[in-house]
């Protein structure tokens, strides 16, 4: 199977210093139960870029893996019907989405249907609730991305 990168775009709309990278993924196989391996296989993969903030949640969710011929039965949202789903939120600034988006595409990938999907939202500011800082001061981590990358 071919690496499919993720369509590059250079303006988000709205324009934005810092972006949400939303990923709905895969947790199992189909199952009421998450597979712990799979969030770490994403979680280490992007700490290997250096992003170092990351909140993670349990969820259930239904798309087309809903309709296909995985699911048993019933085209309505009905309980059964919703799958458990792993949900990573990452903050980060506007020139960190492609990176963060291919990562966890390559880590989470299987090519079946489920594999999920990714939000890319904007966010109008960020506060460190220790220090109070807000913006650029408070997106940017000790040791994250943009400290590798410019070291
Ligand atoms: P401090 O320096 O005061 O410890 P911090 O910036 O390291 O602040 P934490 O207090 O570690 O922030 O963050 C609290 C929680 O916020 C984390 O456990 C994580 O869930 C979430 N979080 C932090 N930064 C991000 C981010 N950039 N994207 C997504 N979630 C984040
Ligand atoms: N943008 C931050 C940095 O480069 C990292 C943000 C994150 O880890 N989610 O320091």
């Amino acid at each position: 199977v071919p690496v499919v990168r993720a369509q590059s775009s250079s303006g988000y709309v709205p324009d934005s210093k810092f972006y949400k990278v939303e990923a709905i993924l895969r947790c199992g196989n189909n199952s009421l139960i998450c597979l712990p391996w799979r969030v770490s296989q994403v979680s280490s993969a992007l700490l290997k870029i250096g992003i170092r903030g990351v909140t993670v949640s349990d969820v259930r969710g239904f798309g087309a893996q809903g309709g296909s011929t995985e699911r048993h039965g019933g085209s309505e949202f009905s309980e059964d019907n919703f799958v458990a789903k792993i949900k990573m939120e990452i903050v980060v600034s506007k020139d960190q989405v492609e990176a963060v988006v291919d990562t966890i595409i390559e880590a989470a990938k299987t090519g079946e249907i489920g594999d999920g999907k990714i939000f890319v939202v904007p966010v109008s500011d960020v506060i460190r609730v220790r220090t109070g800082e807000r913006g650029e001061k408070a997106e940017k981590m000790t040791g994250g991305l943009s400290d590798v990358s410019s070291a």
